[in-house]
């Protein structure tokens, strides 16, 4: 990257008083999970309807395939240096609040204590029943993540996506197409997103709503807006910065200049 342009983005980024963090599938591609939306995406293979509630209780086959794929994928990856340098710089001072779309966990796996979920997440599920909360790795037990079988036609949900205490049906703790977001951190991300001086984003299409809300209102609230995303998005031009870069690069790149005096 042109020398000017880093420094201009480390100097930012010093002297900015409230950095947030935004971060989406992307952020997590360089871990090994796809995303949804890009070349490589997941969707390209899984139609988005599958996660929605009307898919669990209309097509459990296909509803509890997925998600035990989705999960026993989350389990194996660790987080990537893109994850690292972001809790790094959080103990640093330099980040201030991260807000994901992200339901695997690897922020908070990476050290970071400072993390809005927007979407939930796939590291539990719960009973749509008694509301009993289990570590996710429940939907795995016996099941037999069988790519070739589940497109034969082969693959039956078993008793894995039922509650041990009560026998009711299990979900992830993902928000799904239909459902709102988490009251607590849709508030905290907005309110975080209008304070910002430097809002960033990693890894993310921009094309969920209402997520995509918040660096548009930090922009008009007077931040700056860096934007790292491999593919063009359609808040492009509203940043300061567009770097078409991967995320952990470009971050490995930014980080001496981000802690140094
Ligand atoms: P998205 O799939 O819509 O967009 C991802 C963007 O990241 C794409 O524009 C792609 O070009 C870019 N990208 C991919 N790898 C990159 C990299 N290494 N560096 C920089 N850019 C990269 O994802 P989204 O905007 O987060 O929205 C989709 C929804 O996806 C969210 O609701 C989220 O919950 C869900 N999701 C989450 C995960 C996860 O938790 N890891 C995985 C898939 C989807």
């Amino acid at each position: 990257m042109d020398a000017a342009v880093l420094d201009a983005i480390t100097t930012a980024w010093k002297e900015a008083g409230t950095v947030v963090v935004f971060t989406g599938a992307g952020m997590s591609t360089e871990s090994g999970l796809p995303d949804f939306r890009s070349s490589q995406g997941l969707w390209r293979s899984r139609p988005e309807s599958l996660a929605s509630l009307t898919a669990l209780e209309t097509q459990p086959d296909d509803f509890y395939y997925f998600y035990q794929w989705r999960i026993a994928k989350l389990w194996a990856v660790t987080p990537n240096v893109g994850h690292d340098i972001l809790a790094e710089l959080e103990r640093h001072g330099r980040v201030h609040q991260l807000v994901t779309q992200n339901v695997d966990g690897l922020h908070q796996r990476a050290g970071a204590q400072h993390v809005l979920e927007l979407h939930g997440s796939l590291r539990s599920v719960s009973c749509r029943r008694c509301r009993k909360r289990y570590d996710s790795r429940q939907l795995l037990q016996a099941a037999e993540i069988d790519e070739f079988a589940y497109q034969s036609g082969l693959y039956r949900h078993g008793a894995a996506c039922f509650c041990p205490c009560c026998g009711g049906a299990l979900r992830p703790d993902v928000v799904l197409f239909g459902e709102s977001l988490p009251d607590h951190a849709w508030t905290e991300a907005v309110r975080w997103s209008g304070k910002a001086d430097l809002f960033v984003v990693l890894g993310s299409s921009l094309l969920v709503s209402p997520a995509n809300y918040l660096p548009r209102l930090a922009v008009e609230q007077g931040a700056k807006l860096l934007m790292i995303n491999q593919e063009p998005t359609p808040l492009d031009g509203l940043a300061t910065w567009v770097l078409r870069e991967k995320c952990g690069v470009m971050l490995a790149q930014l980080q001496s200049g981000i802690v140094n005096e």
